[in-house]
């Protein structure tokens, strides 16, 4: 990072960092998929999200490859630190706009498929079970402490970050993803009622892409159990199908 940014004071050092994101592009759709089933969204017992238009609708041309992809003379901890950041303040936004749908009363648990809800570890290191605003509320301000952290992610010049950071950036991600996953399984018809599933789908893929580059998804957790899959696993794959995500 330049000594500039760093000169500024701590509230003033997120701003200059986003400025060095992969912005999610904004200027296409997804190739159509061949293989997409024709018949209307309702027709079938498929979610939403993987149905025609629905899993082609994207504001992105071709492969979010090339921009997930390191730039040139920028060091991977930084690269890392200014996307996390990015993907956090934008799924947040997206996530402000669904709280009067996402209430302990229709979400009562932190579903994101059929027989799927994620569970918490509470400070006994106990697994319970939250419901979904309370579990993302949680997670939303353990991420944002971190991103506020310097000894988590450092801002000032000639600080390194800590030899946890990867792990720590797995967990955010794995987190961040039970988000996503949530948002798909239970508001997509809310995403789709605002128009913003073309954005919402780009966001997610960009997630994905920059996640599989950097290698900071779990397979385990894009899928999940055989009795329990992960709802946007199967999004996960059509994707990649389709040639928007490699791997
Ligand atoms: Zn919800």
């Amino acid at each position: 990072m330049s000594t500039f940014f760093n000169s500024l004071g701590r509230s003033m050092t997120r701003a200059p960092r986003s400025t060095k994101r992969s912005p999610t592009p904004t200027s296409a759709t997804f190739p159509a998929d061949p293989s997409a089933p024709k018949a209307a969204p309702s027709a079938g017992p498929k979610p939403l999200y993987l149905c025609s238009p629905f899993v082609e609708s994207a504001l992105v041309k071709g492969n979010f490859k090339t921009i997930v992809m390191l730039p040139k003379y920028c060091d991977i901890m930084e690269w890392v630190a200014v996307n996390i950041f990015d993907f956090y303040n934008n799924l947040n936004e997206f996530y402000g706009c669904l709280t009067e749908f996402c209430t302990q009363q229709n979400c009562p648990t932190m579903s994101a498929g059929a027989t799927l809800n994620y569970t918490w570890i509470n400070q006994d290191r106990k697994h319970v079970h939250l419901p979904a605003p309370t579990y993302i509320d949680y997670v939303m301000t353990w991420v944002q402490n971190m991103l506020d952290d310097d000894n988590v992610f450092p801002t000032k010049s000639g600080q390194d970050f800590p030899p946890s950071f990867p792990s720590t950036v797995k967990h955010i991600y794995r987190q961040l993803l039970r988000v996503f996953a949530h948002i798909y399984h239970a508001h997509y018809a809310q995403i789709l009622h605002l128009r913003s599933e073309p954005h919402f789908n780009s966001l997610f893929a960009h997630f994905l892409a920059f996640g599989g580059e950097f290698e900071l998804l779990e397979m385990k957790d894009m899928h999940g159990s055989s009795s329990a899959p992960v709802g946007v696993g199967a999004l996960w794959e059509r994707w990649k199908g389709m040639g928007i995500l490699t791997q």
